[in-house]
């Protein structure tokens, strides 16, 4: 018979929401042992976007202790010890399996019981696996996916078992965009593939992705747009030969890398707390419907002050400040103080080859391209060594997002302060004004 442990604060995942809550609980005052991370990772809490990007480089490639959380936003790397000194128990290698919200109990996979005063969802997504489309084949060795860094090694072994070969990228969003760059630099033959008409289309304006998109071409990426792949023939290894696609098209692959979508993990606690968006509903400070219990980051369904609206948003930026806003808020109900709701401006970002890009707000409405053209060295955008362009959304006459490549740190500002203002103006003026509209801002 296992013994239950007992803590004031579970969090259930050991992700970036989780490493930034618990440096949120000990600026608030913590005392030792209050709080335990329960992770089903081998790892303390990193910032996951460096899977898809300096972790798959060929050299001088990320690897932890350098990435854990909060260096991804200009804090201190949160090491193992550090939750030690803290009295944080970092319960590692650990699935919950069970969750009974209603006796504030949950379960390991290997039969431990825990018990808490306040828990925080914290369990991320999944990677969406080709076998539930029905792909023939998606079960074969050297078909990868990426969400924890136990993929990303494997991954990295595949690459260096493959080298240069032929790798296939099966979706167009982030992380197949990320990873495509990732094996070119490592000298693969990549052809990616994805159904859109262009890639990231749920960010991108079709001008937007057609820079990127020739972009890649020169860098001798084969993009395979408006089909999916629809069988893999497997070899007697059991690895990937070739893969099928819809329009008839084969293409040979050692490597396959997978990137289509997350889905929230949310699936303990089915029935047992209210749901908006396949996500877990939240109000302002993260409260579930649900008494003492709280969700953040990807799996939080959460009102958007500014769009008055509710949302799930599945980026780094948001998995940090709502983490950091509901340890405030479970703070404050214990001390019986107000605090402001969570009152969030969408930032996402992303880097390829020596591309990096930011966007702000709300994409909406008409998109309003404009360049820096005092800046570019060659006619060709996707040849230019130093390409600067951006996107203004205009809706209902507002400007409501913002997209910058190539930024400087004040412009970027620049455009977050424009994204949050949603200042009237017209296309015209925004076209004029261009880049020097986020540097004025
Ligand atoms: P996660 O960081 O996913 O953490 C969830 C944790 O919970 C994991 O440790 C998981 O193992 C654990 N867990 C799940 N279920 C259980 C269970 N039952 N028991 C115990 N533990 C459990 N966002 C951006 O804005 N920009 C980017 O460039 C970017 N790049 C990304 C690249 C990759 C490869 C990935 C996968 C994501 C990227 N994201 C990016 C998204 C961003 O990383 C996520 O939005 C963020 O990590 C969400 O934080 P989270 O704490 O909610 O979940």
């Amino acid at each position: 018979v296992f013994e239950v442990k007992h803590f004031k604060y579970i969090v259930i995942g050991g992700g970036v929401a989780a490493g930034y809550a618990a440096r949120e609980f000990t600026r608030q005052g913590l005392q030792l042992g209050e709080l335990a991370i329960i992770s089903k990772e081998g790892v303390a809490p990193y910032e996951r976007p460096a899977l898809s990007k300096s972790y798959l480089f060929p050299n001088e490639a990320a690897r932890l202790p350098s990435f854990h959380v909060c260096v991804g936003s200009g804090g201190e790397g949160l090491l193992p010890e550090w939750y030690e000194e803290k009295g944080i128990e970092l319960i590692l290698g650990t699935e919950i399996v069970k969750a009974d919200l209603a006796s504030k109990t949950i379960a390991s996979a290997s039969g431990r019981i825990f018990r808490y005063q306040t828990l925080i969802i914290a369990t991320g997504s999944e990677a969406k696996k080709l076998k539930d489309f029905g792909v023939q084949g998606a079960d074969a060795k050297s078909i990868f996916y990426l969400r924890e860094i136990s993929d990303a090694d494997k991954l990295v072994e595949a690459l260096k078992a493959k080298q240069k070969g032929k790798a296939v990228v099966i979706g167009g969003g982030y992380i197949g965009l990320e990873v495509g760059a990732a094996m070119r630099i490592n000298g693969f033959d990549v052809s990616m593939v994805y159904p859109g008409p262009w890639c990231m289309n749920r960010l991108f304006s079709p001008a937007i992705a057609s820079f990127y998109e020739e972009y890649y071409s020169n860098k001798g990426i084969k993009l395979i747009k408006g089909t999916v792949a629809v069988e893999f023939e497997v070899g007697s290894n059991g690895e990937v030969k070739t893969v099928k696609l819809k329009d008839g098209q084969l293409l040979q692959a050692d490597i396959v890398v997978v990137g289509i979508g997350g889905r929230p993990l949310t699936a303990l606690f089915k029935g047992q707390v209210e749901e908006e968006k396949v996500g877990i509903k939240t109000d302002g400070l993260f409260r579930t419907s649900v008494p003492d219990v709280y969700a953040v980051g990807d799996v939080a369904t959460f009102p958007m002050k500014m769009y008055k609206d509710m949302r799930r948003v599945e980026h780094v930026d948001h998995a940090r400040k709502s983490a950091e806003q509901a340890v405030k808020a479970i703070r404050a109900s214990e001390d019986g103080k107000y605090i402001e709701e969570y009152d969030y401006l969408p930032f996402f970002y992303s880097r390829y080859f020596d591309l990096s890009w930011c966007f702000y707000g709300d994409n909406v409405g008409e998109p309003v391209l404009f360049k820096d053209i005092g800046n570019a060295d060659t006619d060709d955008d996707s040849k230019c060594k130093n390409p600067r362009f951006g996107t203004y959304w205009i809706h209902n006459h507002k400007v409501v997002g913002a997209f910058l490549e190539g930024g400087t740190a004040e412009e970027n500002i620049g455009i977050a302060k424009i994204a949050r203002l949603q200042p009237e103006k017209k296309k015209e003026e925004l076209e004029m004004l261009g880049m020097l509209y986020a540097r004025l801002a």
